[in-house]
């Protein structure tokens, strides 16, 4: 493989995994990583595309705002675009975005205005003729989802403002700091899986489709800025924030607008201290030209505003002691080492415990008990040991040993061959049983609501869950009988596990745990194995004719039906009536079956993933590069060179996105 080969490979890579981690940010509202993690990705691309533009791919997330569209969700395009904001990480940074702002102006002096970066989700109000008239997320920036009866759940939301005409009323929703804890305890004590942080709290919330539910949660919003408007209403943003006052919108009241870029430095780095004193989490300050016509003279890139830049807080770093090192089983058996430290608080909660991932990392930071250690919360979400304070260390301190037995069944423990996990092996060791048991039961396994990790640990303490096929054995008389188990939730909980013996196949597959197959492998499996005798059957070889498996997956999977145990159970899980089958939910006889698609550039009201998965269920084929064998180009905006290849191909048909949902039934 020679270099541009590489490069090409590390900009597919990071276009793809950047697009994954959208979709867990903004749709689920689960990030699997901290935000720093994910900038230092999204960076790395926007570095190799700058200096490698032929090998951007077509779906760059540099070039769009990551979208929290589902498809089959009711959705209006805005009326203007919802951007997103760059973000600067130092005060030089900073200075350099003034810089630029006055040198592209050519003015010496700018008016800045300096607001609080609310952490939460970004929404936009329509109101007509004085009335509000929907709210909607921010979806892709061009369209987005209806969400108006949540947000009338606001407390301080005008439905009535004083402005004849249309207009767009932009803020963040978020969840008080103090409601975010509550809503955690509760979901703990449900056997729930808790939110990270108040972000993902509140933008799971908004999406919910009970707004009572929504009531309870007590989300509050702030509003700073207007999208659309048909007779302009201020001349500067900080007179937009005094009208929005006025009207009676909640408005954040701290900020102000600068005269020098002293006092930018300063409200930066009081509230940078101060943050934690508020009852809402801000993860930055936004800094914006005041003047609006300055701010239209400057203009958009594809993504963000030029007149505005989001100055990112560093993670507060503390130091604590290593009190000593916990060893966790999950449910492969693999044991991950945790520090146990002494409480600080980090970024407004508490901080006890920090993965410290492998015997390698253990052996990297050259940790000992009794040590004193940075601590951070990267991205304000996940505690992380950033190394040892080595001065004055005594040479009483003990290194840290990994064990040799599991820590809870005493089974012996063998490395990974050739990586860096330990594992117990031993399948019936009851912590790997908690663990099999909560991957089982989750959301993207096999949904069961109200058997979260909290609830099974009560069942299987009082002996009522030994296995996976005791969840569809459980005798409700006995559970009733225990504490905090009342007859609505036995009921509720009766009906989640007889639902889930009808969930999709792939999801039942997910569910089983096999190593290396997440819910993606599991559904690109079932496309191909039709049924779990077919998969069962299966060699390596068929396996890695499927495109997406390689030779770990595939070695994996084959080695989980050679253990009978394994088998046994799938047996144990059929019999009471669980689905192993796969129902082909695309169509076939449709206007396009078998016709070849591609998707290029903006598209106007679906993202292209939405177009995808129309063009999959109806039966259409995707294929990824124009040639005699494309039926159909989609052509958005911007399309660019497989456009121009596409028009010089006869055969080819170029149409709009409108085009090609007229040539299907959206209505099944
Ligand atoms: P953003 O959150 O960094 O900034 C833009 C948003 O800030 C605006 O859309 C607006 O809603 C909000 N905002 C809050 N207060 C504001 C104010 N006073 N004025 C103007 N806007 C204000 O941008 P984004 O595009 O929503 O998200 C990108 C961020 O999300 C990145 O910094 C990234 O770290 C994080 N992210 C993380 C993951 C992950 O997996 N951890 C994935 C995707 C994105």
């Amino acid at each position: 493989m020679d270099l541009m080969d590489n490069i090409k490979e590390r900009i597919i890579y990071l276009t793809k995994e950047i697009k994954r981690h959208n979709d867990l940010y903004y749709r689920h509202s689960l990030p699997e990583i901290s935000d720093y993690d994910y900038d230092t990705l999204l960076k790395e691309l926007v570095t190799l595309e700058t200096q490698y533009p032929e090998l951007k791919q077509d779906d760059s997330p540099t070039q769009r705002v990551g979208s929290d569209l589902y498809l089959g969700e009711k959705n209006i395009p805005h009326k203007q675009r919802m951007y997103s904001l760059d973000n600067a990480y130092s005060l030089e940074e900073l200075k350099s975005f003034v810089l630029k702002a006055q040198n592209d102006l050519q003015v010496k002096y700018l008016d800045i205005c300096c607001e609080l970066k609310i952490d939460g989700f970004s929404i936009n109000l329509f109101y007509k003729n004085g009335t509000l008239m929907y709210a909607t997320t921010r979806g892709d920036g061009y369209v987005g989802e209806i969400v108006t009866e949540n947000i009338k759940t606001l407390k301080d939301l005008p439905l009535k403002i004083p402005f004849a005409g249309e207009i767009e009323i932009r803020g963040e929703v978020y969840l008080p700091v103090s409601e975010f804890e509550r809503i955690n305890e509760e979901r703990q004590l449900d056997g729930l899986k808790i939110f990270a942080n108040p972000r993902n709290a509140a933008s799971g919330s908004i999406k919910l489709k009970d707004s009572s539910e929504v009531k309870k949660r007590k989300l509050n919003a702030f509003f700073y800025a207007v999208g659309f408007t048909n007779q302009p209403i201020a001349q500067s943003q900080s007179e937009i924030i005094k009208l929005l006052d006025k009207w009676g919108f909640p408005v954040n009241m701290h900020y102000i607008r600068a005269k020098s870029y002293q006092e930018i430095v300063d409200f930066c780095n009081h509230w940078d201290k101060e943050r934690y004193k508020l009852e809402y989490d801000t993860d930055g300050i936004v800094i914006k030209v005041d003047d609006i016509a300055l701010q239209e003279e400057l203009g958009y890139t594809t993504k963000s505003p030029k007149w505005a830049i989001a100055y990112k807080f560093k993670a507060e770093e503390k130091i604590s002691e290593l009190l000593d090192v916990a060893f966790q089983v999950g449910r492969t058996g693999a044991v991950t080492p945790v520090a146990l430290l002494k409480p600080v608080s980090i970024a407004g909660t508490t901080v006890a415990r920090a993965t410290l991932h492998n015997i390698e990392e253990i052996e990297r930071l050259d940790l000992r008990i009794g040590d004193k250690v940075r601590i951070i919360k990267s991205g304000e979400i996940i505690p992380k040991v950033l190394g040892v304070v080595e001065e004055n260390r005594p040479n009483t301190h003990l290194k840290v040993q990994f064990p040799e037995n599991c820590p809870v069944c005493k089974h012996k423990l063998e490395k990974e061959e050739g990586g860096v996990i330990t594992y117990c092996v031993n399948s019936a060791c009851p912590a790997q049983l908690q663990r099999r048991l909560e991957h089982f039961t989750s959301r993207d396994a096999m949904d069961i609501e109200g058997l979260g990790p909290a609830n099974i640990s009560l069942l299987i303490e009082n002996g009522l869950l030994n296995s996976i096929e005791d969840i569809y054995k459980l005798e409700y008389e006995k559970i009733l009988m225990l504490e905090r188990m009342g007859q609505k939730s036995v009921d509720n909980l009766k009906e989640a596990i007889e639902r889930s013996k009808h969930q999709d196949f792939h999801k039942l597959l997910f569910a089983l745990g096999i190593r290396f197959v997440g819910s993606k492998t599991a559904k690109i499996l079932c496309k191909s194995f039709n049924n779990i005798e077919m998969l069962i059957n299966a060699t390596e070889e068929e396996l890695q004719s499927i495109p997406e498996i390689g030779q770990k997956i595939a070695s994996s999977i084959v080695k989980f039906f050679k253990d009978d145990d394994n088998v046994n159970l799938i047996r144990k899980l059929q019999e009471l009536g669980l689905n192993f089958n796969s129902s082909d939910e695309t169509k076939n006889d449709t206007a396009i079956s078998n016709l070849k698609f591609l998707v290029t550039g903006t598209l106007k009201n679906h993202t292209r993933n939405e177009i995808h998965k129309l063009i999959e269920k109806n039966g259409g084929i995707i294929i990824s590069s124009v040639s005699k064998n494309l039926d159909y180009l989609i052509a958005g905006e911007s399309a660019g060179s497989k456009l121009t290849k596409a028009q010089k191909i006869e055969t080819i048909k170029i149409i709009s996105e409108d085009q090609f949902l007229d040539m299907i039934d959206l209505d099944e």
